[in-house]
């Protein structure tokens, strides 16, 4: 019989009603997992699991902000009572918000740490007191190259995603002894609702934008591959770095003690200490 490389593991993507996290989804199903969908839009949820099972795989939707600690907890409780114990957790959900400090709303501004980096932790909260007991376990969340180099009017999600990168860190060195792997990723620019959303905004700002440079954008499968080979254990010795998918991950995985020991594809204040 063929065995697939994550046949009969539990995976849960937040956000995998669209976007790259219906792209991870579908190819972790492709992969052998079961996978709980998590998002707030029941039907672009029941979408993506029509399409997973019509593949012959199989797909728990659960409707949930993952901003909402109350409804987090209960939904990894769900999918753990329909599916089983959770071996992967997708941090997948995110949004954005642009502006000038001084022209956002404060309340939009604050919205975007709550659904990038609050819902990330309540999904790691409520999945790793189970990895934990049961000694395994990975966690992929979704970073950005924003999160490590600043940009002007996307202060929410640069903030953002420089926290989820520290939030991955901590967690890794948190949970390493327990056997469990946390990763960021970094999609590159991916076509998806929320570029079209911000294309257009740019586009009302200055109508001679002329759009990305192509060597910056990416098919959201890139990313759904490299989460599938940091789901099947290939880079565990990389565990709380940032890969982007552009890097050779091949070469990162042979070069992963010097990595490891250079403190590489991480977050960290280059400080001249003889100065
Ligand atoms: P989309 O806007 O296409 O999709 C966003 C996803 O997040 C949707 O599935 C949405 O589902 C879900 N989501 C948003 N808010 C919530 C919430 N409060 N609770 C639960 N789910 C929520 O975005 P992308 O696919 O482009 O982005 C996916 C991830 O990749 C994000 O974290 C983003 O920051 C990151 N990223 C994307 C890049 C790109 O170029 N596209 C580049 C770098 C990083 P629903 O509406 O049903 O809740």
């Amino acid at each position: 019989m063929d065995i697939k490389p994550l046949q009969d593991n539990i995976a849960v993507v937040t956000g995998g009603g669209r976007g790259i996290g219906r792209t991870i989804a579908e190819t972790l199903a492709a992969a052998g997992a079961k996978v709980a969908l998590l998002g707030r839009q029941r039907d672009s949820l029941e979408d993506t699991a029509r399409s997973i099972e019509a593949d012959g795989g199989t797909a728990l939707t659960i409707a949930c902000d993952v901003s909402d600690m109350q409804a987090v907890p209960a939904a990894i409780a769900q999918a753990e009572a329909n599916l089983g114990p959770i071996d992967l957790l997708i941090n997948n959900a995110g949004i954005g918000a642009g502006g000038p400090i001084w022209e956002i709303p404060a309340q939009e501004w604050w919205r975007v740490q709550e659904v990038n980096v609050l819902g990330p932790f309540l999904t790691t909260q409520a999945c790793l007191k189970g990895m934990v007991k049961r000694g395994s376990g990975r966690i992929i969340n979704m970073g950005s190259y924003q999160g490590i180099a600043p940009n002007s009017d996307a202060s929410p999600y640069c903030t953002s995603k420089a926290a989820l990168l520290r939030l991955t860190d901590c967690t890794a060195l948190e949970v390493e002894p327990h056997g469990i792997a946390v990763f960021a990723v970094s999609p590159g620019f991916v076509h998806t609702d929320m570029t079209r959303e911000l294309e257009a905004m740019l586009r009302a700002k200055d109508p001679d934008f002329e759009g990305w440079d192509p060597a910056w954008i990416f098919p959201a499968q890139d990313c759904a591959d490299l989460c599938l080979r940091l789901a099947v254990g290939e880079a565990d010795a990389l565990t709380g770095r940032m890969i982007h998918v552009r890097d050779d991950l091949d070469q990162m995985i042979a070069d992963a003690d010097e990595i490891v020991a250079a403190d590489r594809y991480a977050l960290r204040l280059t400080v001249d200490l003889d100065n």
